[in-house]
């Protein structure tokens, strides 16, 4: 793909004719596919709306269980926030979520199911640090090499799981002092609890990626929340798994792209996927729900809603959302983030034993990966640009965005990194149906004021998306569990 600002994949190829069943022409991926046209049934047992992740394994845990499913999916293409991008050598990366890592079982589990294999991301070498104080230096293990925040940090870790363990992943509301700390944003906490402000700046680089926003806008009893739920029945979460590379949440990618998941089960789900079916209209009677979209009218006994959360406001409902759960959905904004991927002919920092992960104390660069594809045909360098950093670059004209990015790039792997062969970004907000990324967070004193209607369903309407999930929400295992969820509760009633 040339150089660009916004990737797409062009995921359906073939005339729509009559609600025909299309072949995906996916990436590296063959598939009998959705109905991008034509009528819908008239009713069926179950209608889920969007086709990501979540809403896909919803639908296929209830046509296992022998119910008639119909998914409505606004774009002409399904995954929501998976997306893969092919490079102009046909390498595949994902220009959307892309790491699994251990505890994460439900994808992992899925994806095992599905034959999509994952890789080790590379970490061999020496990890970067550029500060804008130190210059670049050369680290392993976890915590940057920094000798202003190395005291703070070890005990910042420390505080930050204990405090997490007392926040339960199903109801954080209920937590120890949850109305303090859910007025409390993470930065005024760092402010008093840190001896000096350096961590804020290195914590940036966890925060922008993760949440697409900075530690200003999210409250310590959602963060914590978060970290707790890194984690699984049996495995607390802590700040480490959500935030380290190796045996942590960037531990693997998926072998051709994690949009091979929500391909194959659309794939088998066939002509029960409707693309180019945005829902506009959810309206409840006593005897069953119609969910009016632009492909058409159907009728369903139950409905399970699996869009970003703020992606349900748009839908006009009768009878309206409770005021908490409306509440709680107007206080649940996307994050904003920015993928850039710069492509080598090869990964020429491995062969000078760098890992090709970095991470930055200023600049808009402020988190590095190697992104390579398996097989390293190419060398690819990622970065995440979210929040304030994305507040600074977002807006500039593509040339003078790549040129800070190329620089930061070669400030921590050398001048090599200023001639990629390929430059790829993809911006999320500009995206109609998710409007943003990673995810939605909870802003500071909506959990404990509204949070509790998070998966309430709304008589016939159960909710799904990753943002529902009690483990690894906001994460692909997040969209899994919170569909596996939702389906078994929608099953119970059918
Ligand atoms: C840049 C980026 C990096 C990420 N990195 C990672 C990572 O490394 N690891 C990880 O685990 N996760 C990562 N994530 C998060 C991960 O991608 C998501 O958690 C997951 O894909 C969410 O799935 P979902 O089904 O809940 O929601 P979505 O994928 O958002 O799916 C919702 C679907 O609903 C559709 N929709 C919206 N409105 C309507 C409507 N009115 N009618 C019909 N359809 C509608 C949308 O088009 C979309 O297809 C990342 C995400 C992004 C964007």
């Amino acid at each position: 793909m040339a150089e660009h600002g916004l990737s797409r994949r062009g995921l359906l190829s073939g005339a729509a004719a009559g609600g025909a069943i299309l072949a995906i022409g996916g990436i590296g991926e063959t598939a009998e596919a959705a109905t991008t046209s034509g009528s819908l049934p008239a009713s069926v047992d179950a209608v889920v709306v969007g086709g990501g992740l979540s809403g896909l394994v919803a639908a296929r845990n209830l046509v296992k269980a022998g119910n008639s499913v119909l998914v409505l999916e606004a774009r002409n293409r399904v995954g929501g926030r998976l997306l893969n991008h092919t490079l102009k050598g046909g390498s595949v990366i994902e220009s959307g979520g892309a790491f699994v890592g251990p505890t994460q079982n439900h994808v992992l589990a899925l994806a095992k199911e599905l034959k999509v294999k994952t890789f080790k991301e590379y970490v061999t070498g020496d990890n970067v640090y550029v500060s804008k104080t130190l210059g670049t230096l050369k680290y392993t293990g976890t915590v940057p090499p920094d000798p202003l925040i190395l005291a703070d940090a070890a005990i910042l870790q420390l505080r930050i799981d204990d405090m997490a363990s007392k926040v339960p992943v199903d109801a954080p509301w209920s937590a120890p002092d949850a109305a303090n700390l859910d007025a409390t944003t993470v930065d005024s906490w760092l402010r008093q609890n840190t001896l000096i402000p350096q961590v804020r700046e290195v914590l940036k680089a966890f925060f922008q990626a993760a949440f697409g926003t900075d530690a200003e806008g999210i409250s310590m009893l959602f963060f914590l929340w978060y970290m707790a739920t890194a984690g699984d029945e049996t495995h607390p979460g802590t700040f480490e798994r959500a935030s380290g590379t190796a045996d942590a949440a960037q531990d693997s990618r998926f072998v051709g792209g994690s949009d091979l998941l929500p391909l194959r089960i659309a794939s088998a789900l066939g002509s029960r996927v409707a693309l180019n079916a945005p829902v506009r209209k959810i309206k409840q009677t006593s005897t069953g729900v119609t969910v009016v979209s632009d492909r058409g009218t159907v009728k369903a006994r139950r409905v399970i809603v699996a869009v970003p959360p703020p992606l349900a406001l748009g839908i006009d409902w009768s009878p309206l959302l409770p005021p908490r759960r409306l509440q709680l959905l107007q206080h649940m904004p996307m994050g904003t983030l920015m993928k850039v991927d710069a492509v080598y002919a090869k990964p020429f920092w491995r062969a000078k034993g760098l890992s090709g992960s970095a991470t930055f104390d200023d600049g808009v660069v402020r988190t590095m990966f190697d992104n390579c594809p398996a097989d390293a045909k190419v060398g690819v360098l990622l970065a995440f640009i979210g929040g304030s950093s994305w507040q600074r670059c977002a807006m500039l004209p593509l040339a003078e965005r790549r040129k800070l990015v190329l620089a930061a790039f070669a400030k921590a792997v050398g001048p090599e990194a200023l001639n990629p062969i390929e430059y790829v970004e993809h911006d999320w907000t500009h995206e109609r149906w998710t409007m943003g990324s990673p995810v939605a967070s909870v802003q500071p004193g909506a959990t404990v004021a509204y949070g509790s209607t998070i998966r309430q369903p709304h008589g016939r309407v159960h909710w799904a998306g990753t943002e529902t999930s009690t483990y690894w929400a906001g994460y692909m295992d997040g969209a899994v569990r919170a569909g596996e969820r939702a389906a078994a509760e929608v099953a119970k009633h059918l």
